[in-house]
């Protein structure tokens, strides 16, 4: 097994302590994190890991090293609509982008995801979950095509199998072709578990189930969704109070708020994570600590949509597990996970003042928080010794950075900086700011060639 050594860096370990060093080392044999401290490594560790196989060492001085960010709210396949409805509320979004979406089948879909999982790796992100619910009825294998996008990018994996069931015709908000039936949907969430989840503590790629949202399933499939979830031991994930349309029509449909339905469907506990939570009372808040159940913040997305702030200070106060999304591309066309760091530090003090969210915290719920929510906070979410080898190195000593002391302050405040290495499962996925595994100029035209046929088909209708 090959060893790497990484040194002269600044550590922001994110371990239970929080520990941090100025210039310490990081040593990785195979896909497993076998050393972190200050200073040097030391020799001995060295010869214990690497024993007679290869050592590698890069001088890192100048740059940071952060666990790799976890990304917890995404729907990849929209990165071939982007820049559409522009100015739109969320009800008028999605109803204006429905009837393109139902025009993807498993070969645009492939392509378009490749881009956005490349592009997300350029942002440092090690491990993404993707949020998949629209499921044309000619449309091929589209959740096989982004399970072969992940695998060629080499990101760790965490698609969900999204759905809806509750068409227009019902009283849903999609129009009925983009609506699946609700039988189809469990046996084909079944189906997806069995040939994709993989459950070891080493896993690239592990499947959850995510009906949509209220607005867009019934609350049978809520039901059945939950019981098959808990029976293969997947994790169960949504959309939750990102609107005040939302809000309204639980109300009208239900008699009560969001967290209150989901609450009587069993849809409530530490193997839940729910998208956005903007409209969350104290009540529900408290409601979220009790049972465990996680929110995926995506604040470039709510600002993009205009649907409101997300109460992280308060939420992060009462003890609700809280991760980043950067939310699908539609929505969210910067699609950068560092650059929700920024945005959730810098929008959680619009509302709450200066103190509302440390530069740590904020990077604290990119690495920690994201792997907690989808349960990969015993591998993955923080350098220690044991943990997978999930490794952001950002270049802080450029024109960008010169002259910042506090390093967390320069990645999280300052400009995106350039990506010196990123590693998944101890193999680069980005040097230089250069995509390892794929051809980002290839990548970047067959995306535009993707959304230009995709736009195509949708005028012809
Ligand atoms: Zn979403």
């Amino acid at each position: 097994m090959s060893t790497l050594v990484i040194d002269g860096c600044a550590v922001v370990t994110m371990d239970g302590q929080r520990t941090e060093y100025g210039s310490g080392h990081i040593v990785v044999t195979g896909n497993v994190i076998t050393a972190v401290g200050q200073g040097s490594a030391p020799l001995a560790s060295l010869a214990d890991s690497a024993s007679d196989s290869p050592v590698t060492r890069i001088d890192a001085s100048g740059c940071l090293a952060t666990p790799g960010l976890v990304n917890t709210h995404h729907h990849l396949y929209q990165w071939g609509t982007r820049g559409l409805a522009a100015d739109a509320t969320l009800f008028e979004w999605l109803t204006e982008l429905y009837p393109v979406w139902a025009r993807m089948d498993a070969d645009i879909v492939r392509v378009v995801v490749t881009a956005a999982l490349a592009w997300l790796a350029r942002s440092g992100c090690s491990t993404t979950m993707d949020h998949h619910y629209v499921f044309p009825r000619s449309g091929g294998d589209v959740l096989g095509a982004t399970v072969a996008a992940a695998r060629q990018v080499g990101l760790r994996f965490h698609p969900t199998r999204g759905s809806m069931d509750l068409g227009a015709s019902s009283g849903g908000l999609p129009p009925d072709d983009v609506v699946e039936d609700r039988d189809a949907i469990l046996l084909a969430s079944n189906a997806a578990i069995e040939k994709f989840h993989d459950p070891s503590p080493d896993s690239m790629l592990r499947i959850g189930l995510a009906p949509c949202s209220p607005f867009t399933v019934t609350a049978e499939l809520l039901t059945e969704a939950a019981g098959l979830a808990r029976q293969a031991n997947v994790r169960l994930h949504t959309h939750l109070a990102e609107a005040t349309d939302e809000l309204e029509y639980c109300a009208e449909n239900f008699g009560c708020t969001p967290v209150q339905y989901l609450d009587s469907l069993g849809w409530l506990g530490d193997d839940v994570w729910l998208a956005h939570g903007i409209y969350l009372d104290d009540a529900a808040i408290a409601r979220l600590a009790a049972t465990g159940t996680g929110v995926a913040h995506c604040p470039s997305s709510n600002g993009r949509l205009g649907a409101g702030i997300c109460r992280t200070h308060d939420l992060v106060a009462a003890g609700v597990r809280v991760g980043l999304g950067v939310d699908g591309a539609a929505s969210n066309e910067e699609s950068s996970l560092i650059g929700e760091v920024r945005q959730a530090a810098l929008i959680a003090r619009s509302a709450g003042g200066p103190q509302a969210m440390s530069v740590r915290t904020a990077l604290e719920l990119a690495t920690v928080g994201g792997a907690q929510l989808l349960g990969r906070d015993q591998e993955t979410g923080s350098l220690e010794a044991g943990k997978l080898a999930d490794i952001a190195l950002w270049r802080l000593d450029t024109l960008a950075h010169a002259g910042i002391t506090d390093p967390v302050a320069a990645l999280v405040l300052g400009p995106r900086p350039p990506l010196e290495m990123l590693l998944v499962n101890g193999e680069p996925i980005v040097e230089r700011d250069q995509l390892i595994t794929v051809d980002e100029r290839q990548v970047a035209e067959d995306a535009q060639r993707a959304a230009a046929a995709l736009a195509v088909l949708s005028d012809n209708d």
